[in-house]
């Protein structure tokens, strides 16, 4: 049986201390801190930085404006100098797919060819974002269509922040200079459940977060975002720490015998251990429950016992179940539980005092939904064998 493999080392550095020969530096995914170093290593003068900083940073991420020439309340030579030296780059849209549902899926193609997906989901009172933090996974969830895909790198932070500036793009989400602001968000929220495993990527998605949340520019709420994780343990309190998003666990089996053929992370980090992190998770409250995803697997994970052995299991865990059926793509191995069976499930979990709301499916004409994104055209596959050792099956 072979360890899950241990995360990648970050292998794109994001921040500028010397800015490039030759090469412009991308200020998309900057902090506050790395955009003024970035601005003093052009040669910005130490005293004017901050001031500089907040200009910059809210024509990028307030009026969504690409080219320094149009930054009119900055000096033509400081323009100049800015386009010398930076550049304020984007993910390239290759396609955007849109569902009967409404659901929209941009495949985008970003810095060595690579491609990842990102999903928006229009609802009736909110818009979600459904971001990838990686170009394949290190992990082999085997219901879950990335997880046959290698791990290719991880996402710069830019990259991540790249994702909700090109949805904006699409959705036409930036304001109009002199028009009545509209309040209305297209983008209400935004969950880090697309490709790959987040805390397996931490700095680059916490100073994406860090840049998202920010109170001028895209200023989402760090309540209005939602990091899903298959259970990396030494990164969750750190995720309560330093991001402060709200959190949501791949939980979906309820002994370790099925979870580690499920979630192979969890012969590294067994459920006991998993769920005494979630104890200790420093932001639970009622008002912030911790997630429990949960995938519904015909005759794998969905009898009556599961379900009560799940309730003990959670119990002193201010939460809420969120069951997700299962969504099938090519050669998947598994079957969706009858929607009885779910519905069963469901009322097991709501009587023991948990809101256990069913998700539905969104985008599966598009092979949109929760597991089905894996860039197609990205060759390097696992082997059989390496899925087979992880998962054990
Ligand atoms: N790597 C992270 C985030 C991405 S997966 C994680 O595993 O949490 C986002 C969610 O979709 C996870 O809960 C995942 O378990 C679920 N998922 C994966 N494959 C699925 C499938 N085929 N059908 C339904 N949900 C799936
Ligand atoms: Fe990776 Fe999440 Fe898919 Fe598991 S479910 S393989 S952790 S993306």
């Amino acid at each position: 049986m072979t360890e899950p493999t241990s995360p990648i080392t970050q292998d794109v550095l994001t921040l500028p201390r010397k800015l490039p020969e030759g090469g412009k530096v991308n200020l998309v995914g900057l902090t506050r801190d790395q955009l003024r170093d970035a601005l003093i290593a052009a040669g910005t003068p130490e005293k004017q930085a901050k001031m500089r900083v907040g200009q910059v940073w809210q024509w990028i991420y307030h009026w969504g404006v690409r080219d320094f020439g149009a930054m009119t309340n900055l000096a033509k030579d400081y323009r100049a100098l800015l386009d010398r030296h930076f550049e304020i780059a984007l993910p390239e849209v290759v396609t955007c797919q849109v569902s009967m549902d409404g659901t929209r899926k941009y495949l985008l193609r970003i810095a060595g060819g690579h491609e990842v997906e990102a999903v928006y989901i229009p609802e009736e009172n909110r818009g979600t974002l459904c971001i990838s933090s990686q170009v394949g996974c290190t992990l082999t969830c085997s219901f879950c269509h990335t997880g046959t895909q290698k791990l290719v790198r991880n996402l710069t932070a830019g990259e991540i922040v790249g994702q909700v500036m090109v949805a904006r793009d699409d959705l036409g989400e930036w304001p109009v200079p002199g028009e009545p602001k509209d309040e209305t968000r297209l983008i209400s929220n935004v969950v880090l459940m697309g490709m790959g495993e987040p805390l397996y990527n931490f700095e680059n998605v916490r100073d994406a977060m860090q840049v998202v949340m920010d109170n001028e520019g895209l200023t989402l709420s760090r309540r209005r975002i939602t990091l899903s994780t298959s259970g990396v343990v030494p990164e969750i309190a750190r995720t309560a720490e330093e991001i402060g998003c709200l959190l949501a666990i791949s939980f979906h089996a309820t002994t370790d015998a099925v979870r580690d053929k499920l979630v192979p992370v969890n012969k590294k980090w067994n459920i006991k251990t998993l769920l005494d992190a979630l104890r200790d998770y420093p932001r639970l409250s009622n008002s912030e429950r911790i997630t429990f995803e949960y995938v519904m697997l015909k005759g794998v994970n969905d009898s009556d016992d599961d379900a009560r052995r799940l309730v003990r299991l959670i119990q002193g865990i201010p939460a809420k179940i969120n069951l997700i059926p299962f969504n099938e793509w090519p050669g998947s191995p598994y079957k969706r539980s009858d929607w009885e069976r779910i519905e069963a499930f469901a009322d097991i979990v709501y009587k023991a005092g948990y809101a256990a709301p069913i998700r539905t499916p969104r985008g599966e004409d598009i092979m949109a939904a929760c597991g089905q994104l894996k860039s197609a055209t990205e060759r390097a596959r696992k082997s059989k064998a390496e899925i087979d050792a992880e998962t054990g099956l």
